[in-house]
Protein backbone atom coordinates (compact mmCIF):
# COMPACT_ATOMS: atom_id res chain seq x y z
CA UNK A 1 0.00 0.00 0.00
CA UNK A 2 1.23 3.60 -0.72
CA UNK A 3 1.95 5.71 1.84
CA UNK A 4 -1.15 8.60 1.55
CA UNK A 5 0.07 11.97 0.53
CA UNK A 6 1.01 14.30 3.38
CA UNK A 7 1.56 17.93 4.57
CA UNK A 8 2.81 18.15 7.57
CA UNK A 9 6.09 17.46 9.23
CA UNK A 10 5.44 13.18 10.80
CA UNK A 11 8.76 13.28 12.47
CA UNK A 12 8.01 16.21 14.90
CA UNK A 13 5.48 14.20 16.54
CA UNK A 14 5.05 12.04 19.27
CA UNK A 15 2.51 9.70 20.19
CA UNK A 16 2.05 7.33 23.49
CA UNK A 17 0.47 4.52 22.37
CA UNK A 18 -1.35 2.62 25.79
CA UNK A 19 -2.35 -1.17 25.85
CA UNK A 20 -1.84 -3.64 28.21
CA UNK A 21 -0.98 -6.32 25.71
CA UNK A 22 2.34 -5.95 23.93
CA UNK A 23 1.51 -7.16 20.57
CA UNK A 24 -0.79 -4.48 20.20
CA UNK A 25 1.38 -1.50 21.02
CA UNK A 26 3.83 -3.23 18.84
CA UNK A 27 1.11 -3.24 15.91
CA UNK A 28 -0.08 0.40 16.60
CA UNK A 29 4.08 1.36 16.69
CA UNK A 30 5.02 -0.37 13.28
CA UNK A 31 2.26 1.51 11.45
CA UNK A 32 2.79 4.65 13.16
CA UNK A 33 6.41 4.80 12.62
CA UNK A 34 6.23 3.87 8.68
CA UNK A 35 4.07 6.73 8.38
CA UNK A 36 7.03 8.77 10.16
CA UNK A 37 5.51 9.44 13.51
CA UNK A 38 7.95 9.09 16.82
CA UNK A 39 5.90 6.80 19.38
CA UNK A 40 6.64 5.92 23.14
CA UNK A 41 4.45 3.43 25.05
CA UNK A 42 2.76 2.36 28.64
CA UNK A 43 1.57 -1.12 29.47
CA UNK A 44 -0.66 0.28 31.98
CA UNK A 45 -2.85 3.30 33.12
CA UNK A 46 -0.45 4.83 35.92
CA UNK A 47 2.10 4.23 33.49
CA UNK A 48 0.04 6.22 30.65
CA UNK A 49 -0.28 8.93 33.13
CA UNK A 50 3.11 9.07 34.00
CA UNK A 51 4.55 9.32 30.38
CA UNK A 52 1.80 12.01 29.16
CA UNK A 53 2.80 14.18 32.23
CA UNK A 54 6.50 14.13 31.83
CA UNK A 55 6.77 13.47 27.73
CA UNK A 56 3.99 15.39 26.59
CA UNK A 57 3.04 13.42 23.57
CA UNK A 58 1.09 15.20 20.83
CA UNK A 59 -1.02 12.29 20.63
CA UNK A 60 -2.47 9.42 23.02
CA UNK A 61 -3.64 5.99 21.63
CA UNK A 62 -5.50 4.83 24.92
CA UNK A 63 -6.84 1.41 24.84
CA UNK A 64 -10.18 0.80 27.28
CA UNK A 65 -9.77 -2.74 28.56
CA UNK A 66 -6.54 -2.39 31.17
CA UNK A 67 -6.24 -4.08 34.38
CA UNK A 68 -6.01 -1.76 37.61
CA UNK A 69 -6.50 1.69 36.27
CA UNK A 70 -8.65 1.43 32.76
CA UNK A 71 -8.64 3.70 29.84
CA UNK A 72 -11.66 5.61 30.73
CA UNK A 73 -10.08 6.51 34.49
CA UNK A 74 -6.94 7.43 32.54
CA UNK A 75 -8.56 9.78 30.02
CA UNK A 76 -10.71 11.68 33.15
CA UNK A 77 -7.87 12.03 35.08
CA UNK A 78 -6.17 13.46 31.94
CA UNK A 79 -8.89 15.58 30.93
CA UNK A 80 -8.93 17.51 34.40
CA UNK A 81 -5.16 18.18 34.54
CA UNK A 82 -4.17 21.11 33.15
CA UNK A 83 -0.55 19.91 32.04
CA UNK A 84 -2.21 17.30 29.69
CA UNK A 85 -5.72 18.60 29.17
CA UNK A 86 -5.09 19.61 25.46
CA UNK A 87 -3.52 16.17 24.57
CA UNK A 88 -5.84 14.85 22.03
CA UNK A 89 -6.73 11.26 23.16
CA UNK A 90 -8.36 8.46 20.48
CA UNK A 91 -9.62 5.25 22.57
CA UNK A 92 -9.64 2.08 21.22
CA UNK A 93 -12.67 -0.04 21.94
CA UNK A 94 -13.98 -3.21 21.16
CA UNK A 95 -15.93 -3.00 17.47
CA UNK A 96 -19.28 -1.13 18.09
CA UNK A 97 -19.47 -0.50 21.48
CA UNK A 98 -21.96 1.78 21.54
CA UNK A 99 -21.61 2.18 25.50
CA UNK A 100 -17.86 2.29 26.00
CA UNK A 101 -17.95 5.42 23.07
CA UNK A 102 -20.82 6.89 25.23
CA UNK A 103 -18.30 6.53 28.47
CA UNK A 104 -15.59 6.92 26.54
CA UNK A 105 -17.29 10.82 25.00
CA UNK A 106 -18.16 11.00 28.99
CA UNK A 107 -14.44 10.72 29.84
CA UNK A 108 -13.50 13.27 27.45
CA UNK A 109 -11.87 11.28 24.33
CA UNK A 110 -11.60 13.21 21.17
CA UNK A 111 -12.14 10.16 19.29
CA UNK A 112 -12.28 6.32 18.56
CA UNK A 113 -11.18 3.36 17.03
CA UNK A 114 -12.56 -0.46 17.00
CA UNK A 115 -10.35 -3.00 17.30
CA UNK A 116 -9.49 -4.54 14.93
CA UNK A 117 -8.60 -1.02 13.34
CA UNK A 118 -8.28 -0.59 9.78
CA UNK A 119 -5.12 1.05 9.07
CA UNK A 120 -6.46 3.92 7.04
CA UNK A 121 -8.61 4.69 9.03
CA UNK A 122 -6.19 5.07 12.21
CA UNK A 123 -4.02 7.16 10.18
CA UNK A 124 -6.45 9.31 9.22
CA UNK A 125 -7.86 10.14 12.38
CA UNK A 126 -4.46 10.34 13.92
CA UNK A 127 -3.25 13.04 11.40
CA UNK A 128 -6.79 14.98 11.59
CA UNK A 129 -6.26 15.03 15.20
CA UNK A 130 -2.39 16.28 15.27
CA UNK A 131 -3.72 18.85 12.81
CA UNK A 132 -6.27 19.87 15.78
CA UNK A 133 -3.70 19.67 18.19
CA UNK A 134 -1.04 21.91 16.05
CA UNK A 135 -3.44 24.85 15.68
CA UNK A 136 -4.51 24.51 19.02
CA UNK A 137 -0.72 24.70 20.41
CA UNK A 138 -0.15 27.85 17.85
CA UNK A 139 -3.21 29.74 19.30
CA UNK A 140 -1.57 28.81 22.52
CA UNK A 141 1.78 30.56 21.38
CA UNK A 142 -0.29 33.72 20.30
CA UNK A 143 -1.88 33.69 22.80
CA UNK A 144 1.67 34.07 25.15
CA UNK A 145 2.73 36.47 22.76
CA UNK A 146 -0.06 38.66 22.85
CA UNK A 147 0.21 38.47 26.64
CA UNK A 148 3.88 39.26 26.45
CA UNK A 149 2.67 42.43 23.94
CA UNK A 150 0.37 43.25 26.66
CA UNK A 151 2.76 43.36 29.71
CA UNK A 152 5.27 45.38 27.71
CA UNK A 153 2.30 47.69 26.86
CA UNK A 154 1.19 48.34 30.12
CA UNK A 155 5.03 48.77 31.31
CA UNK A 156 5.49 51.68 28.54
CA UNK A 157 1.94 53.41 30.12
CA UNK A 158 3.54 53.76 33.72
CA UNK A 159 7.45 54.08 32.61
CA UNK A 160 8.83 57.53 31.84
CA UNK A 161 10.95 57.20 28.58
CA UNK A 162 14.22 59.53 29.80
CA UNK A 163 14.96 58.02 32.78
CA UNK A 164 12.85 54.23 33.00
CA UNK A 165 11.92 55.29 36.34
CA UNK A 166 7.72 55.16 36.99
CA UNK A 167 5.89 57.72 35.28
CA UNK A 168 3.93 60.89 37.07
CA UNK A 169 0.53 58.99 36.82
CA UNK A 170 1.61 55.93 37.77
CA UNK A 171 3.57 57.24 40.91
CA UNK A 172 0.08 59.60 41.48
CA UNK A 173 -2.23 56.32 41.65
CA UNK A 174 0.51 54.05 43.65
CA UNK A 175 0.71 56.83 46.65
CA UNK A 176 -3.30 56.72 46.84
CA UNK A 177 -3.21 52.98 46.67
CA UNK A 178 0.20 52.92 49.49
CA UNK A 179 -2.29 55.62 51.49
CA UNK A 180 -5.09 53.57 51.94
CA UNK A 181 -3.03 50.65 52.64
CA UNK A 182 -1.05 52.22 55.10
CA UNK A 183 -4.45 53.39 56.59
CA UNK A 184 -5.75 49.51 56.80
CA UNK A 185 -2.54 48.32 58.18
CA UNK A 186 -1.59 50.90 60.57
CA UNK A 187 1.11 51.39 59.21
CA UNK A 188 3.88 54.70 57.95
CA UNK A 189 4.30 55.70 54.83
CA UNK A 190 6.16 58.79 53.28
CA UNK A 191 7.59 60.32 50.51
CA UNK A 192 10.04 62.59 49.09
CA UNK A 193 10.33 65.36 46.51
CA UNK A 194 13.18 65.97 44.79
CA UNK A 195 14.41 69.32 42.01
CA UNK A 196 17.64 69.77 40.59
CA UNK A 197 19.12 73.17 41.65
CA UNK A 198 20.10 75.84 39.21
CA UNK A 199 19.02 72.97 36.06
CA UNK A 200 18.01 75.97 33.79
CA UNK A 201 21.45 76.98 34.10
CA UNK A 202 23.19 73.67 33.53
CA UNK A 203 20.92 73.39 30.48
CA UNK A 204 21.37 77.16 29.16
CA UNK A 205 25.55 76.64 29.45
CA UNK A 206 25.73 72.81 28.10
CA UNK A 207 22.08 72.59 25.90
CA UNK A 208 19.24 70.59 26.68
CA UNK A 209 20.67 66.74 26.01
CA UNK A 210 23.42 67.62 28.25
CA UNK A 211 20.57 67.99 30.96
CA UNK A 212 19.32 64.76 29.85
CA UNK A 213 22.18 62.84 30.45
CA UNK A 214 22.15 64.30 34.28
CA UNK A 215 18.59 63.22 34.32
CA UNK A 216 18.92 59.80 33.69
CA UNK A 217 22.32 59.60 35.99
CA UNK A 218 19.72 61.02 38.92
CA UNK A 219 17.66 58.01 38.23
CA UNK A 220 19.75 55.72 38.15
CA UNK A 221 21.45 57.33 41.68
CA UNK A 222 18.29 57.01 43.10
CA UNK A 223 17.06 53.28 41.89
CA UNK A 224 20.22 52.27 43.18
CA UNK A 225 20.01 53.63 46.55
CA UNK A 226 16.88 52.85 47.84
CA UNK A 227 15.53 49.68 48.76
CA UNK A 228 13.76 47.59 46.13
CA UNK A 229 9.97 48.02 47.96
CA UNK A 230 10.31 51.51 47.31
CA UNK A 231 9.33 53.70 44.17
CA UNK A 232 11.08 56.28 42.83
CA UNK A 233 9.21 57.84 39.97
CA UNK A 234 10.32 61.09 37.38
CA UNK A 235 7.44 63.45 38.74
CA UNK A 236 7.88 66.10 36.06
CA UNK A 237 10.60 67.95 34.43
CA UNK A 238 13.39 67.80 36.58
CA UNK A 239 11.89 66.91 39.50
CA UNK A 240 11.77 63.68 41.12
CA UNK A 241 9.33 62.20 44.01
CA UNK A 242 10.20 58.74 46.09
CA UNK A 243 7.45 56.69 47.85
CA UNK A 244 9.39 54.81 51.09
CA UNK A 245 6.82 52.22 52.12
CA UNK A 246 6.18 51.46 55.77
CA UNK A 247 9.15 54.27 57.06
CA UNK A 248 8.49 57.29 59.53
CA UNK A 249 9.39 61.08 58.68
CA UNK A 250 13.26 60.28 61.04
CA UNK A 251 13.92 57.90 58.50
CA UNK A 252 12.49 59.35 55.52
CA UNK A 253 14.76 62.58 56.23
CA UNK A 254 17.58 60.27 56.95
CA UNK A 255 17.00 59.05 52.99
CA UNK A 256 16.64 62.18 51.43
CA UNK A 257 19.65 63.23 53.24
CA UNK A 258 21.38 60.38 51.83
CA UNK A 259 20.35 60.58 48.47
CA UNK A 260 21.27 64.40 48.30
CA UNK A 261 24.51 63.60 48.93
CA UNK A 262 24.93 60.69 46.63
CA UNK A 263 23.73 63.34 44.28
CA UNK A 264 26.44 65.95 45.63
CA UNK A 265 28.94 63.31 45.42
CA UNK A 266 28.90 62.42 41.95
CA UNK A 267 30.79 63.78 39.44
CA UNK A 268 28.69 65.01 36.85
CA UNK A 269 29.89 66.26 33.64
CA UNK A 270 30.66 70.00 33.20
CA UNK A 271 28.72 70.56 36.65
CA UNK A 272 31.77 73.32 37.58
CA UNK A 273 29.69 75.84 35.93
CA UNK A 274 26.81 75.50 38.01
CA UNK A 275 26.66 77.68 41.32
CA UNK A 276 29.06 76.28 44.27
CA UNK A 277 30.56 74.18 41.58
CA UNK A 278 28.40 71.30 41.84
CA UNK A 279 25.35 69.88 40.42
CA UNK A 280 22.79 69.43 43.45
CA UNK A 281 19.07 68.49 44.75
CA UNK A 282 16.92 69.37 47.01
CA UNK A 283 14.31 67.75 48.63
CA UNK A 284 11.16 67.87 50.94
CA UNK A 285 10.14 65.10 53.38
CA UNK A 286 6.24 64.37 54.24
CA UNK A 287 4.79 61.64 56.16
CA UNK A 288 1.62 59.10 56.14
CA UNK A 289 -0.56 60.17 58.41
CA UNK A 290 1.21 62.73 60.82
CA UNK A 291 1.54 65.89 57.89
CA UNK A 292 -1.26 64.47 55.92
CA UNK A 293 -3.68 62.00 55.18
CA UNK A 294 -4.55 62.08 51.82
CA UNK A 295 -2.35 61.87 48.73
CA UNK A 296 -2.29 65.60 47.69
CA UNK A 297 -1.98 66.74 51.10
CA UNK A 298 1.04 64.78 51.56
CA UNK A 299 2.15 65.84 48.31
CA UNK A 300 1.66 69.92 48.97
CA UNK A 301 3.56 69.51 52.10
CA UNK A 302 6.29 67.44 50.96
CA UNK A 303 6.63 70.31 47.90
CA UNK A 304 5.83 73.08 50.41
CA UNK A 305 9.22 71.95 52.41
CA UNK A 306 11.28 71.28 48.84
CA UNK A 307 10.23 75.25 48.13
CA UNK A 308 11.56 75.91 51.63
CA UNK A 309 14.88 74.02 50.81
CA UNK A 310 15.52 76.16 47.87
CA UNK A 311 14.56 79.49 49.97
CA UNK A 312 17.26 77.97 52.43
CA UNK A 313 19.87 78.10 49.95
CA UNK A 314 19.23 74.92 47.96
CA UNK A 315 21.15 71.83 48.46
CA UNK A 316 19.51 70.24 51.31
CA UNK A 317 16.72 68.60 52.66
CA UNK A 318 13.86 69.90 54.62
CA UNK A 319 11.60 67.48 56.90
CA UNK A 320 9.51 69.93 58.67
CA UNK A 321 7.34 73.23 58.92
P1 LIG B 1 15.86 75.73 41.08
O1 LIG B 1 17.13 75.51 41.79
O2 LIG B 1 15.06 76.81 41.69
O3 LIG B 1 15.10 74.48 40.91
O4 LIG B 1 16.28 76.28 39.64
P2 LIG B 1 16.08 75.55 38.26
O5 LIG B 1 16.87 76.27 37.25
O6 LIG B 1 16.42 74.11 38.41
O7 LIG B 1 14.54 75.65 38.05
P3 LIG B 1 13.68 76.10 36.84
O8 LIG B 1 12.30 75.61 37.18
O9 LIG B 1 13.85 77.56 36.57
O10 LIG B 1 14.23 75.35 35.59
C1 LIG B 1 14.03 73.97 35.42
C2 LIG B 1 14.76 73.58 34.18
O11 LIG B 1 14.69 72.19 33.98
C3 LIG B 1 14.16 74.19 32.95
C4 LIG B 1 14.36 73.15 31.89
O12 LIG B 1 15.33 73.58 30.97
C5 LIG B 1 14.89 71.95 32.63
N1 LIG B 1 14.19 70.73 32.25
C6 LIG B 1 12.96 70.33 32.56
N2 LIG B 1 12.67 69.16 31.95
C7 LIG B 1 13.78 68.80 31.25
C8 LIG B 1 14.13 67.68 30.43
O13 LIG B 1 13.34 66.75 30.21
N3 LIG B 1 15.37 67.66 29.90
C9 LIG B 1 16.25 68.66 30.12
N4 LIG B 1 17.46 68.57 29.58
N5 LIG B 1 15.95 69.71 30.89
C10 LIG B 1 14.75 69.81 31.44
MG1 LIG C 1 11.66 72.71 39.03
MG1 LIG D 1 15.26 72.89 39.68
Amino acid sequence: MTTPPTDQDERKYRILIVDDVPVNIQLLKTHLEAMGYQTLSAEDGLEALEKARSERPDLILLDVMMPKLNGFEVCRTLKQDERTQFIPIIMVTALNDVEDRIKGIEAGADDFISKPFNKLELLARVKSLLRLKQLHDELEEKVQELEEAREQLQELAITDGLTGLYNYRFFRERLGQEIDRAERHNLNLSMVMMDIDYFKNYNDTHGHPAGDVVLSTIASLLRNNVRKIDIPARYGGEEFALILLETNLQNAAKVAEKLRRVVEEHPFPMEETQPGGKLTISAGVATFPEDARTADDLIAVADRRLYRAKELGRNRVVAEG
